[in-house]
C-alpha cells in the first residue's frame, strides 16, 4: 500500500509498504478514509521526539472503514465505519477502569515504532488496529467523518483541557494558542459554561476563528495579555489557563497569568526538559497544574453520549484536504502555517 513514512528529520516519503496483516485475534485492519495531520507530529517531524524508526508510518488521527476483523473481534466486522483514538487500549486494565485509557497497560500510540516496536500510523491507506472491540467506537450516522477524526483527538483533547481547568460560568479564562487544539479547547470551554474566555496567538485569523467560537481574542503583538486580564479581574489574575502549546514560553505566559489559586491545564505536548517557571513559582502561586494526554478513548465515547459534537460545526477547523500522495508538501504547509492553515487531512 501507499504511506507517508518518517525518514529522518523534515524528511516525509509517500512510499510504498507492506499491507497491515492481522497479527492478534483481537486486531482489526481498517482501510482509512480519512487522516489528518496533528501538532504532535510535528515533533517526530522536526526531529524533536527522537528515536522513531525511519519506516514508520506517520500519523494517529483517522476515520476508516473495517476491512477484516480478528476471531476474537465481537463488536465490528467488515463494513463497519470506525473512528479511533490515537491510542489503542484493552478496557480493562486498572487505567482502563478509571477512564485513563491513554495509560493502558497494554496501549500504544499509532504512528510510533521505536526499535521495531510500536505501531504504525494512519497517513496510510490501511491501518491495523490492536485490541479493536476496547480501542474503536462505531461512526455513528449522525457524525461526519470530519467530527469523527476530530474527535479522535483534537476535539477531546479540547475538551479535556477545558474539563481540566475547572470551567464556571463566572470564571475568567485563558487559552493560549489557537490551533486546532486550542479552538476545540474555545469551544469546549464555552460548553462548559465559561462567559468571560481569552484567546491568546500571534496569527490573526486564527484570532478570528477563536472570536467565532465565542473567545475575546489577544494578539500579545500589539497589546499586553496580561494587563486585560487583569482589567477584568480586579487586579487578581485568570481563575485558569489552558495552556495548549507546550512550549516554554507558552508555560512561562500561562503562569503569569494566573491568579493565585488559579489552575493551568496542560495539554499541548512538552519536550522541554525542565518547567520554564520554579517550585517556588508555583508555591506562591497556590497553583494546580494538570497536564498529560488526554484519554481519548474514553472522551470520544463520552463527548458521542452526550451528543456534543454533534452540536457544533467543530469541523471547519479542517482548512485544508490534500491527496495522501500530495503528504510531503501537506506536512510544508500544515508546519509552517502557510495559506491560513489550520487542520489538514489527508485522502488516501
Ligand atoms: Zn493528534
Ligand atoms: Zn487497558
Amino acid at each position: 500500500m501507499q504511506a507517508l513514512t518518517f525518514r529522518g528529520a523534515e524528511i516525509i516519503e509517500y512510499s510504498t509498504v507492506k499491507d497491515p496483516q492481522l497479527i492478534q485475534p483481537s486486531d482489526a485492519v481498517v482501510k482509512i478514509s480519512m487522516a489528518s495531520i496533528c501538532g504532535s507530529d510535528l515533533h517526530v517531524y522536526h526531529g524533536r521526539e527522537t528515536g522513531e524508526d525511519h519506516g514508520t508510518v506517520m500519523g494517529h488521527e483517522f476515520v476508516g472503514v473495517v476491512e477484516e476483523v480478528g476471531a476474537n473481534v465481537t463488536r465490528f466486522k467488515k463494513g463497519t465505519k470506525v473512528l479511533s483514538p490515537f491510542t489503542t487500549s484493552c478496557g480493562e486494565c486498572f487505567y482502563c477502569r478509571i477512564g485513563l485509557t491513554c495509560r493502558c497497560e497494554k496501549g500504544n500510540l499509532f504512528g510510533w515504532m521505536h526499535n521495531g516496536h510500536g505501531l504504525h500510523g494512519a497517513q496510510a491507506a490501511y491501518i491495523r488496529v490492536p485490541m479493536a472491540d476496547s480501542t474503536l467506537l462505531p461512526l455513528s450516522a449522525d457524525l461526519s467523518e470530519k467530527k469523527g477524526l476530530l474527535l479522535g483527538d483534537a476535539f477531546s483533547t479540547g475538551y479535556f483541557s477545558a474539563e481540566n481547568a475547572g470551567i464556571n460560568p463566572s470564571g475568567v479564562y485563558a487559552v493560549i494558542g489557537c490551533g486546532p487544539v486550542g479552538l476545540m479547547a474555545i469551544l469546549a470551554a464555552k460548553h462548559l459554561g465559561a462567559k468571560t474566555l481569552f484567546a491568546v496567538d500571534l496569527i490573526d485569523d486564527r484570532l478570528s476563528f477563536a472570536e467565532k467560537f465565542g473567545a475575546i481574542p489577544l494578539n500579545p503583538s500589539l497589546t499586553s495579555v496580561k494587563e486585560q486580564i487583569l482589567n477584568v479581574t480586579q487586579g487578581r489574575g485568570a481563575d485558569a489557563v489552558m495552556e495548549v502549546v507546550g512550549s516554554d514560553k507558552s508555560l512561562t505566559l500561562a503562569i503569569d497569568l494566573i491568579r493565585p489559586g488559579g489552575t493551568i491545564s496542560s495539554v499541548g505536548v512538552h519536550t522541554e526538559k525542565n518547567f520554564s517557571f520554579s517550585p517556588g513559582e508555583a508555591y506562591d502561586k497556590n497553583l494546580t497544574y494538570k497536564s498529560g494526554r488526554c484519554p481519548a478513548r474514553y472522551y470520544a465515547e463520552k463527548l458521542l453520549r452526550e451528543g456534543i459534537p454533534q452540536q457544533y460545526a467543530i469541523e471547519d477547523i479542517i482548512t485544508h484536504q490534500f491527496e495522501l500522495a500530495e503528504g510531503t508538501k501537506a506536512y510544508e504547509i500544515f508546519d509552517k502555517k502557510l495559506d491560513k492553515c489550520i487542520k489538514a487531512v489527508l485522502i488516501p
